[in-house]
C-alpha cells in the first residue's frame, strides 16, 4: 500500500511517499516558494537529487506537478494505488488526542484553531484541500503535534490563571512536536527493552521542546499555550516574565504585535549572539572565543538543564535522556555542555562516543556506568504519519 506523508506550510509543501507497512520511502521531496516568485522543487530518489523550477500561485499546482512526478517516475501507475495521505497538523486543540481521518468536520476544526496557530493551521487547510482536489480517492488523515500531549494531567496543563479564561478562552499548555517526542520514546523504550520507563526527549531544533513521557505517556512538556514557551530558541524566546511585555509597550510605544514579532523571530540565540539563529554560525563563532556567541550557548544550554532536571524530578527519575533535532542530533557541543552540566545527578558522558552521534547516526552517548543513558535518537515525523495514516486507511 503506497501513503504519502505530508507537510504543507504557507507557502512550501514537503512529502513522502512511502510503502507500507515495509515503511520504505519511495520519493521524497519539497515545494517551494509557492504563492511567491521563484517557485522551484526538489526531490530525492534512489539517493539522487533533483531540482527543478516551477510556477506555484497555489498549493493546487504544488500538488498537481507532484501527480504528475509520481506517474511519470513509475512510484504508482494510476493515482488509485495511493490509498492514504497523512497530513501533518500544528494545531489540534484539547479535542484531538489522536490521528482521525478527515472530514469535512475535521477540516472546520482545523480552520476554526487557527487563531491559535496562525503560520500554520490556514496553511495546512490548504495542504488538505489541494490533496482532496488532485487525489480525491485516497483516505486523508489529520495527524496532530499536540495529540501526544493530551496525556498531560489538568494540574501540569493550567495555568494558575482565572478559570474562565480556561472555560471560555481555551487557555491552557497544548505542547507541540508530539509526533517527534512520541517516536523518540517509543524508540527509546525499544532500545531500553523496557515496555514501562521513564524517558525524557530533549527536541532541540531551530523550535525546541523538552517533555517527560512515563511508559509511553505524555506527562510533561515544555511548550505551552503556544510554542513560544519553554526552553530557548533559535529565535524565540521561551519562558520569560510576562510583564516585560505591558512595560515595554508603556516605555517605548511599540504595539503589541510588534513585540511578539520581536519575541518569536528576533529573540533566543539569535538576540543573544547576534549573530543567527542558527547553531553553526554560532558555535563557528565560539572557536574564536565570541562572547556573545559563548553567552548564548549559556543561556541555552540552562533553560534546558532546568527542564530536563524538573522533569526527571516530576517522574521521579529517568530511565533514559534522548537528544532529537537539528541541535540534538548534529551538536556535540551542546550535548556535552548538557551531559556535563547533569553529572551532579551521576550521568557520565562518554566523549568520542558523543562525536561520533551526528548527521542521522543514533546511539548511546554515555559511559557504561552513568547513572541515567543517553541517547542521540533521529527523530522521524513523517513516518508517524505513514504509520498512523496506513493504520486508519486500513480500518
Ligand atoms: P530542525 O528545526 O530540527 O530542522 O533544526 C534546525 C537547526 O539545527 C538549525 O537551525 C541549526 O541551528 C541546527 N543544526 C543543524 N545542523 C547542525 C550542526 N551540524 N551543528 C549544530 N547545529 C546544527
Amino acid at each position: 500500500m503506497k501513503i504519502l506523508s505530508v507537510n504543507a506550510g504557507s507557502s512550501s509543501l514537503k512529502f513522502q511517499a512511502y510503502e507500507m507497512p515495509e515503511e520504505k520511502i519511495l520519493i521524497k521531496g519539497v515545494f517551494e516558494r509557492i504563492g511567491i516568485d521563484g517557485g522551484f522543487y526538489t526531490l530525492k530518489i534512489n539517493g539522487e537529487k533533483i531540482e527543478k523550477k516551477a510556477d506555484m500561485p497555489t498549493h493546487d499546482e504544488a500538488v498537481k506537478i507532484l501527480v504528475k512526478e509520481l506517474l511519470e517516475r513509475n512510484i504508482v501507475k494510476s493515482l488509485d494505488e495511493i490509498e492514504g495521505i497523512g497530513h501533518r497538523i500544528v494545531h489540534g486543540g484539547a479535542h484531538y488526542k489522536e490521528s482521525v481521518i478527515i472530514t469535512e468536520k475535521v477540516v472546520k476544526d482545523i480552520e476554526d484553531l487557527s487563531p491559535l496557530a496562525p503560520l500554520h493551521n490556514p496553511a495546512h487547510v490548504m495542504g488538505i484541500r489541494a490533496c482532496m482536489k488532485e487525489i480525491p480517492n485516497a483516505i486523508e488523515v489529520a495527524c496532530f503535534d499536540t495529540a501526544f500531549h493530551q496525556t498531560i494531567e489538568e494540574d501540569r496543563y493550567l495555568y494558575a490563571v482565572p478559570n474562565e479564561w480556561y472555560e471560555k478562552y481555551d487557555i491552557r499548555k497544548y505542547g507541540f512536536h508530539g509526533t517527534s517526542h512520541k517516536y523518540v520514546s517509543e524508540r527509546a523504550a525499544e532500545l531500553l527493552d523496557k515496555k514501562y520507563s521513564n524517558i525524557i526527549v530533549c527536541h532541540l531544533g531551530n523550535g525546541g521542546s523538552v517533555s517527560a513521557v512515563r511508559d509511553g505517556r505524555c506527562v510533561d512538556t515544555s511548550m505551552g499555550f503556544t510554542p513560544n514557551a519553554g526552553i530557548v530558541m533559535g529565535s524565540r524566546c521561551g519562558d520569560i516574565d510576562y510583564s516585560i511585555i505591558p512595560y515595554l509597550m508603556k516605555k517605548t510605544g511599540m504595539s503589541i504585535d510588534e513585540i511578539d514579532t520581536i519575541l518569536n523571530k528576533k529573540s533566543g540565540m539569535l538576540a543573544i549572539s547576534e549573530i543567527s539563529s542558527d547553531f553553526r554560525d554560532i558555535e563557528a563563532k565560539i572557536s574564536v572565543r565570541d562572547h556573545k556567541a559563548i553567552l548564548a550557548h549559556y543561556l541555552y544550554v540552562n533553560s534546558v538543564v532546568d527542564y530536563i532536571a524538573k522533569y526527571y524530578v516530576e517522574l521521579g527519575g529517568a530511565d533514559a535522556i534522548c537528544f532529537t533535532a537539528g541541535v540534538g542530533e548534529n551538536s556535540p557541543h551542546v550535548r556535552r555542555m548538557i551531559v556535563d552540566r547533569l553529572s551532579c545527578l551521576g550521568l557520565k558522558l562518554d566523549r568520542d562516543k558523543n562525536e561520533e552521534m551526528r548527521f542521522g547516526k543514533e546511539g548511546l552517548i554515555t559511559k557504561e556506568d552513568s547513572s541515567v543513558p543517553c541517547y542521540v535518537i533521529p527523530t522521524d515525523e513523517e513516518v508517524m504519519i505513514a504509520r498512523d495514516t496506513y493504520n486508519l486507511s486500513n480500518q
